[in-house]
């Protein structure tokens, strides 16, 4: 079809475009409903502490069962929930599926998490986020210190008096706040005194290759020494193979996620993975 010309190429590309814009209108159709058709589902990954192996938490990561539209990807549907303003109650459902689960965990036996849970800046603005978070700790029981908000930069670049205010009355709540993909946003680092983080959480884009380059592993080392001069921890993420594991922990990083532990998974698999990794870590220490 392409060899016929300018007139049919048009044609061509008006189809392709309008069929992208029919798939997007279609996923935000179908995710007013999601939730009463009961198809998301919660994932977790753990969170591992450098220095003893030890297992310190979970990262809440949605997933959504859509037959009809082939399970579309976070990064997909998060991004249309976020525009069309359906984030704000997806995210508060995840707010409390999250914080139920832990509870059910910890009454089960499993060790005490925190658990962290990614917050969209429009949840943060328009969201009622302190009373949605006040509301999920108080109906689930969960203390407040292990429920951590992730939030990204791109919340702060305004620096609105607003955001500053619901951020201290977050950590007046005693949650903890997780600044998310630390490095892919706007280069101004101001914020970082301005808003007390408790966790920064280097962007895998710059873990990927710190195996195979020397100015790698001088930025990250760099971002290690100034989230910990500003009392932050550092969590670094997307950590895939041992080398890198290594070379974070002699930078004095804090916490690492990855595939190298575990991908996300289902509550049940989780589970058994918690239960399986206590095991192989108390055998270490016999
Ligand atoms: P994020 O918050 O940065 O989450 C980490 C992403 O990295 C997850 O992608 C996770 O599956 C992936 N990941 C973890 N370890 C590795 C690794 O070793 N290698 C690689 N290549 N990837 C790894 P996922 O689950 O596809 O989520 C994508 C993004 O969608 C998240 O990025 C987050 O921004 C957003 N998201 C997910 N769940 C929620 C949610 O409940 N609410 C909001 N607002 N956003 C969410
Ligand atoms: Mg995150
Ligand atoms: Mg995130
Ligand atoms: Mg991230």
């Amino acid at each position: 079809e392409a060899k016929n010309g300018g007139g049919n190429r048009f044609c061509f590309y008006q189809t392709g475009m309008s069929g992208f814009v029919e798939r997007r209108l279609e996923i935000e159709n179908q995710l007013r409903h999601a939730i009463e058709r009961d198809e998301f589902k919660l994932h977790y990954q753990p969170v591992v502490d450098l220095q003893n192996n030890q297992l310190r938490g979970v990262e809440v990561l949605l997933r959504w069962h859509n037959n009809e539209l082939r399970n579309p990807r976070p990064d997909t549907f998060i991004k249309i929930a976020e525009e069309s303003g359906l984030i704000v109650d997806i995210g508060s459902w995840v707010l409390e599926r999250a914080c139920q689960q832990i509870m059910e965990w910890r009454n089960s036996g499993l060790p005490e998490l925190s658990v962290a849970v990614n917050i969209s800046a429009r949840q943060f603005i328009e969201g009622d986020i302190v009373e949605r978070v006040a509301s999920a700790l108080k109906r689930s029981g969960l203390p407040a210190h292990q429920l951590e908000l992730e939030i990204t930069e791109g919340l702060l670049i305004n620096d609105a008096p607003t955001i500053r205010e619901i951020f201290s009355a977050l950590k007046n709540l005693g949650v903890r706040v997780s600044l998310d993909d630390f490095g892919t946003g706007y280069a101004s680092l101001s914020y970082l005194k301005r808003y007390p983080f408790d966790v920064l959480k280097i962007d895998r884009s710059f873990v990927h290759d710190i195996n195979e380059s020397e100015d790698s592993v001088t930025l990250v080392n760099a971002i290690i020494a100034m989230a910990h001069s500003f009392n932050m921890k550092v969590i670094a993420e997307g950590v895939e193979n041992l080398q890198q594991r290594r070379i974070l922990r002699e930078r004095q990083c804090d916490m690492v996620q990855g595939y190298l532990y575990s991908p996300p998974l289902n509550a049940d698999n989780f589970a058994d993975w918690v239960k399986r990794y206590s095991d192989i870590h108390q055998a270490q220490h016999v």
